[in-house]
C-alpha cells in the first residue's frame, strides 16, 4: 500500500486528499517512513527524528483541517537554505550547526498555508557554492540512479530525495543552475522562477541578485503546482514582485504555434557536451517538430562569457552576504582572547575549502583598484547576455539547450578542478544573469563518455521574464511526447 502511495504524484495524492479517499495522514506518515531509510544522505533533518516541540514548526495551526487547501496533506522537503522556525537549519554549513531560526523563509511559510507539511530539510553545497553537493558540511549526498555518482547540486539533496521516493517534491535555490543541474541529473523536472517571482525572504542569501526559490518535482504538473502556492508579492523581500496573472496548470499537449530557439554557443558549437547528452538533445529537439514546434538555430553570442562573468559576480555578493558569520549572531562560536581572533577562528573552523575561495576571489574583485577591471566588467558582460537573450525573444518564444553537458559524473571525479566542476553550469549560468525563467525536464538516459550505465539527461526550456507558465505549458506538451519513466531512479 505504501508502494502505491509513493508513487502517486503531488497532484494525484492531493485530489484523493481533497476527495476524502486517502488521509493526510497516512499519505505523510508513509513519506517519514521512506525518509526515515535514507540511505542517499539527502536529508539532514527528518520530521521522522523530530520531537514534538521540534515539529510544531513544521505545522501551521490549521494543518489538516481543510483539505480544500492545494496541497493539503502534501509532505514537502526543502533544502536547507531555507529557515525554518525552530528546525535546524545549515545552508549545509558547519557554521551554522545548531542554528535554529526565529522565523520561517516565506516561500515555505506559503507552502504551508496551501497545506503541505515540511518533511525533511535537504543536504546541499554548503552555501550554495556546488554543483555535486560534494561541498555539503555534512558529506555529500548521493545519486539514487548509481550511488557511486554525485546527484548534482546545490540542490543535490532535493533532488536525490524526490528522485530517491524519499519525498513527492521538494524546493531548492537556483544561482547559477542549482536546481535544474541536480534535476537533470538526477532524471526529475527542475525549474528556476524568472528572478522576484518567489520571495528570497528567508533564504539564506548566496548571491541575491541571482538567488531565486523553485520547485523540483516529478512532472511539471506539480511543479506548478508548488510555484502556483509559493509566487506572490512579499512585503519583506522587495525585490519579489511575483507572476500577473498567477500560475496556470500546464495542459497543452502539442507545440504548434510555438517557436524554439537552438543557440549555437550553448548547443550545437558547445564544446565539452557529451555525445549522449548531445543525442537525446537531438532527438528531444526532433520531438518538438514532430508536436508542431518550429525549430531553428539561434545565437547567444555572449552567453559563452557566463561562467567567467558569474564567478565574479557571485562570489563577489557572497563575500559581502557572508560577512555576518562572526561566531556573534548565529551558529558556531570559537572562541579566542581577542575579538577579532574570535571572528577568524570562527570562520577558519565554519566555513569548507569553496566558501572560503568564493570569499576570497568576490573580496578581491571588489577591492579598490580592481572593482572596475573585475566586478564592472563582470556587470557589463551581464548586460550583454540579458540583450542577447531580449534579441532571441523577439524571434522565438523559447530557447532551448542540454541542462547539464554530462550525465551524474562519478564522486570525486571533479573535486581537485574547481574549474572543471564550473563547467558543468556552462547552459544554466545564462538565465539567471539575465533573470529569466528556465526549466530542465528528463529527457532521456544516455552513457557517460567513455561508457557506463545509462544516466538521465535533461533538456532545458528558457523563456522571456514572466513567461513561467507559457513555460511550464511547452514543457508540459514536450514531458508527455518524451514519456520519460521516472521509476528508474527507485532503483
Ligand atoms: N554551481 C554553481 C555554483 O557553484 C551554481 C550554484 C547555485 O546555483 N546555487 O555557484
Amino acid at each position: 500500500m505504501s508502494d502505491e502511495l509513493i508513487e502517486l504524484t503531488v497532484a494525484e495524492a492531493a485530489e484523493r486528499i481533497r476527495s476524502g479517499e486517502l488521509e493526510a495522514d497516512e499519505y505523510f506518515a508513509a513519506y517519514r517512513q521512506a525518509a526515515a531509510g535514507d540511505s542517499l544522505n539527502a536529508l539532514l533533518w527528518r520530521s521522522a527524528d523530530a520531537s514534538e516541540a521540534d515539529l510544531e514548526g513544521t505545522r501551521t495551526a490549521r494543518d489538516d483541517l481543510d483539505p480544500e487547501r492545494p496541497l493539503a496533506g502534501i509532505p514537502v522537503v526543502v533544502k536547507d537554505i531555507f529557515c525554518t522556525e525552530g528546525i535546524p537549519t545549515t545552508a549545509g554549513s558547519r557554521i551554522l550547526e545548531g542554528y535554529r531560526p526565529p522565523y520561517t523563509a516565506t516561500a515555505v511559510r506559503l507552502l504551508r498555508d496551501a497545506g503541505a507539511r515540511v518533511l525533511g530539510k535537504a543536504n546541499m553545497d554548503e552555501f550554495a557554492m556546488g554543483s555535486s553537493n560534494e561541498n555539503s558540511g555534512y558529506g555529500p549526498a548521493l545519486n539514487p540512479w548509481d550511488t557511486d555518482r554525485v546527484p548534482g547540486g546545490s540542490s543535490g539533496g532535493s533532488a536525490a530525495a524526490v528522485a530517491g521516493r524519499l519525498a513527492p517534491c521538494a524546493i531548492g535555490t537556483d544561482t547559477g543552475g542549482s536546481i535544474r543541474q541536480p534535476a537533470a541529473l538526477c532524471g526529475i523536472v527542475g525549474m528556476k522562477p524568472t528572478y522576484g517571482a518567489v520571495s528570497r525572504y528567508g533564504m539564506i542569501a548566496f548571491a541575491s541578485s541571482l538567488d531565486q526559490c523553485g520547485p523540483l518535482t516529478r512532472n511539471t504538473t506539480d511543479a506548478a503546482l508548488l510555484l502556483r502556492a509559493m509566487e506572490g508579492r512579499d512585503p519583506c523581500d522587495s525585490t519579489s514582485i511575483g507572476i500577473e496573472g498567477g500560475v496556470e496548470l500546464p495542459s497543452r499537449e502539442d507545440l504548434k504555434g510555438l517557436s524554439f530557439g537552438v543557440p549555437r554557443e550553448l548547443a550545437g558549437e558547445a564544446e565539452g557536451i557529451e555525445a549522449g547528452v548531445r543525442q537525446v538533445f537531438e532527438r528531444t529537439v526532433a520531438l518538438i517538430e514532430e508536436l508542431g514546434g518550429e525549430v531553428a538555430e539561434t545565437e547567444l553570442p555572449h552567453a559563452p562569457h557566463g561562467i567567467s562573468a558569474y564567478y565574479v559576480l557571485a562570489p563577489a555578493e557572497a563575500s559581502a552576504n557572508l560577512a555576518r558569520f562572526d561566531g556573534v549572531r548565529y551558529g558556531l562560536r570559537v572562541d579566542a582572547e581577542e575579538l577579532t581572533e574570535m571572528y577568524e577562528e570562527t570562520r577558519a573552523r565554519g566555513f569548507g575549502p569553496e566558501v572560503k575561495r568564493r570569499i576570497m576571489l568576490g573580496t578581491y574583485a571588489l577591492s579598490s583598484g580592481y572593482y572596475d577591471a573585475y566586478y564592472g566588467r563582470a556587470q557589463r558582460v551581464r548586460t550583454r547576455i540579458a540583450e542577447d537573450f531580449s534579441k532571441a525573444f523577439e524571434r522565438f518564444d523559447f530557447v532551448v539547450t542540454p541542462t547539464s553537458p554530462s550525465v551524474a559524473f562519478k564522486l570525486g571525479e571533479r573535486t581537485d578542478d574547481p574549474l572543471a566542476m564550473y563547467l558543468s553550469d556552462y547552459c544554466t549560468v545564462p538565465m539567471p544573469l539575465a533573470g529569466i525563467p528556465a526549466i530542465s525536464i528528463p529527457a532521456g538516459l544516455a552513457q557517460p563518455d567513455g561508457g557506463g550505465p545509462e544516466l538521465p539527461v535533461g533538456f532545458q526550456i528558457a523563456g522571456p521574464a514572466f513567461s513561467d507558465s507559457a513555460m511550464l505549458d511547452a514543457a508540459h506538451a514536450l514531458e508527455g511526447a518524451i514519456g520519460f519513466q521516472p521509476n528508474g531512479g527507485s532503483r
